[in-house]
């Protein structure tokens, strides 16, 4: 054979740790060599459908797993797609891309169990049982077949090799018994059928062994021989197709993990059947972590579609809207014909309804859990709420009856989330609006001028921190008869009716001083007045028209920002020492008031979040004043 090549640093370590894992759970090896050989099989069989070289029906795939004693060998062989020379030496010297994990704590033997059971740690598995592994593939479409080997950690070797049948064979070499550890029990047909049994019973391919028993032997007393026969172990029956009461939390749990690539437990199964209309089943998973490219681009939503028990689609897009994309699971309907294709199917009728029926038993299944249990769906909101927020955005708020009862904003009662109907159930019949407030943190909104009256007048706020919080408010305008009032907009005014006289005279009075501090702001503000909404602060800005400080920030965030300016207003507290000092310097020193007004709205700038155009300017002009 070639001569031994190196793993890749990362392979080497979980390598190593699979050789000397104490994970107790050693025999899920077979379980991830099974579904390895399965999803091989899914694939040939998917390219059958549109291939017509591919003389395998459906019934032809199978695992067959040998056991040899003599050897301490377990061979599991597939008829799968198989693996090119370069796949091999891709896939298995280097670990599953797909996963790409971090060992945070290296060497730390407790910390075996914790990535095992998060992570399908896959083909590696074998180590934990195996002394050495022999993989032979042959890819289809390919006439040379290769073999992989290795011992462990010392590397690996690859070579052709003389199989003549498309797929997969893998043999392990069992370890020797230790003291602690009976390793011999991998070689009990028994032991292999339980742990099939176990978990891989409803793999959709026949997993086959030789079964060997003894019978009596016809026509002679107290006779017995030996026999050989082939034995399909797996039930095939589909897990979603079971009984539910036969169906353990540890079998949805299972499945989950072997079929959806997340080693996390779900946050809820919802396992359903349907007749009318159209006749399905469905069981579909609530992650409780959203996929690390789940707010990207390439992300692919998607459930996996059977039609009568067999895959037709791994990811059927249309089955989910957008923002119910972070479901995982599958549909099964007798409904749809086998062959469809992908085009077809888009507008398929009874796929349509079997969509829309989803779309409202995930609603139905969401509005449970915020009843049920507060706890998971806040969990479930904090992965996913971003998504369901984007999806009111992008479609207008057409769907606002399926999702705004599932938003949720953390409120200035406790800092906890809440719904928006729990914030108006428990906002006083005479309050007209719902006030929140926009920044990047709650503790920046709650530093807003504006969050101190509203909350001295004891309104309740919401804080709005994602970027499409605000756009969300806009969309809704209302929920329950109640307006979405912005506390950083001109709407915003709690005063009553005398306040507002009593302001507006006084602002009339001081009309001339105002204008000489808006000449001196130039383009840069609307307005220049006094306000009565301020406590402690001395000035604050006021957005005026369709778009608010927070949506201006957003707004130029975006690649090809036209650089949308907000209509701002700066509003100074007419009870602050600041009002006098400033009708003082209009009185006696104009040119001193022009700087002020500069310095409050760089102030008022800065309370915002809004960047200072030109600071050296401002800070030769704050030091102008401070030597005066
Ligand atoms: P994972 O299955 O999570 O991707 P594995 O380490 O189990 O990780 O397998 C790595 C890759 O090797 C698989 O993604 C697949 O492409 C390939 N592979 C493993 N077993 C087989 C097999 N029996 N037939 C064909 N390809 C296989």
């Amino acid at each position: 054979m070639a001569k031994t090549k190196q793993f890749k640093a990362e392979s080497k370590k979980l390598l190593d740790m699979m050789i000397n894992s104490i994970y107790t759970h050693k025999e899920i090896f077979l379980r991830e060599l099974i579904s390895n050989a399965s999803d091989a099989m899914d694939k040939l069989y998917f390219m059958s459908l549109t291939d017509d070289n591919i003389k395998l029906n459906r019934d032809d795939f199978r695992i067959k797993i040998e056991l040899d004693k003599a050897q301490r060998a377990i061979t599991i062989a597939d008829n799968g797609i198989g693996m090119s020379e370069s796949e091999l030496e891709t896939n298995l010297g280097t670990i599953a891309k797909s996963g790409s994990f971090n060992f945070k704590q290296e060497n730390e033997k407790q910390d075996d169990i914790d990535i095992i059971g998060q992570f399908g740690v896959g083909f590696y598995s074998a180590f934990m049982v195996s002394k050495k592994v022999i993989v032979e593939s042959l890819k289809y479409g390919e006439s040379t077949a290769h073999c992989w080997e290795s011992e462990g950690a010392d590397g690996y070797r690859m070579a052709d090799c003389g199989k003549t049948d498309v797929g997969t064979k893998i043999t392990l070499y069992i370890k020797d018994n230790t003291d602690e550890e009976n390793f011999d029990e991998y070689l009990e047909q028994y032991t292999i059928q339980r742990i099939i049994k176990k978990y891989s019973d409803f793999i959709r391919y026949p997993i086959v062994m030789d079964w060997q028993s003894s019978r009596k032997v016809e026509g002679e007393e107290n006779k017995w021989e030996d026999y050989v026969e082939e034995k399909t172990v797996n039930s095939m029956i589909p897990l979603w197709k079971k009984d539910k009461k036969d169906i353990s939390k540890e079998d949805y749990e299972n499945f989950y993990s072997d079929n959806f690539h997340d080693y996390n437990k779900p946050i809820k199964e919802i396992h359903y059947k349907v007749e009318g209309n159209a006749t399905y089943n469905a069981l579909l998973y609530i992650p409780e972590n959203a996929p690390r490219d789940y707010y990207g681009r390439d992300f692919e939503k998607g459930l996996q579609l059977y039609s009568s028990g067999v895959l037709i689609m791994d990811k059927c897009a249309d089955l989910l809207p957008d923002y119910f994309g972070f479901v995982k699971g599958l549909v099964d309907s007798e409904d749809l014909s086998l062959n469809i294709s992908r085009e077809l199917l888009q507008h398929d009728r009874q796929l349509k309804i079997i969509a829309a029926n989803i779309e409202k038993k995930i609603k139905n299944e969401l509005t449970k859990l915020l009843k049920e249990n507060r706890e998971d769906y806040e969990k479930f909101f904090k992965s996913f709420g971003l998504g369901l927020k984007f999806g009111l955005y992008n479609a207008f708020g057409t769907n606002r009856d399926v999702l705004e009862d599932l938003l949720m904003f953390v409120s200035s009662n406790e800092k906890k989330l809440v719904t928006l109907a729990e914030y108006v159930d428990r906002c006083s019949e005479m309050q007209e609006n719902i006030y929140y407030a926009c920044g990047e943190t709650v503790d920046k909104i709650d530093m807003l001028p504006q969050t101190e009256l509203a909350k001295e007048k004891g309104f309740e706020i919401l804080y709005m921190t994602e970027p499409v919080d605000e756009f969300v408010a806009q969309i809704l305008s209302e929920y329950k008869g109640k307006k979405f009032v912005n506390i950083s907009g001109e709407d915003f005014d709690i005063s009553t009716e005398d306040e507002k006289a009593q302001l507006n005279t006084l602002n009339e009075e001081n009309k001339e001083m105002f204008d000489a501090m808006k000449e001196a702001l130039g383009e840069k503000t609307a307005d220049v007045r006094f306000t009565h909404k301020l406590r402690k602060h001395p000035v604050c800005l006021v957005s005026e028209g369709d778009i608010s400080i927070e949506m201006q920030k957003v707004l130029n965030s975006l690649p090809n920002s036209q650089g949308v300016k907000a209509q701002l207003a700066l509003e100074i507290n007419k009870d602050h020492p600041i009002a006098e000092k400033l009708k003082d310097l209009y009185a006696n020193d104009k040119e001193t008031l022009a700087k002020y007004a500069e310095i409050l709205y760089a102030q008022a700038r800065l309370i915002e979040g809004l960047p200072i155009e030109n600071p050296t300017e401002l800070t030769d002009l704050i030091c102008e004043v401070m030597v005066k």
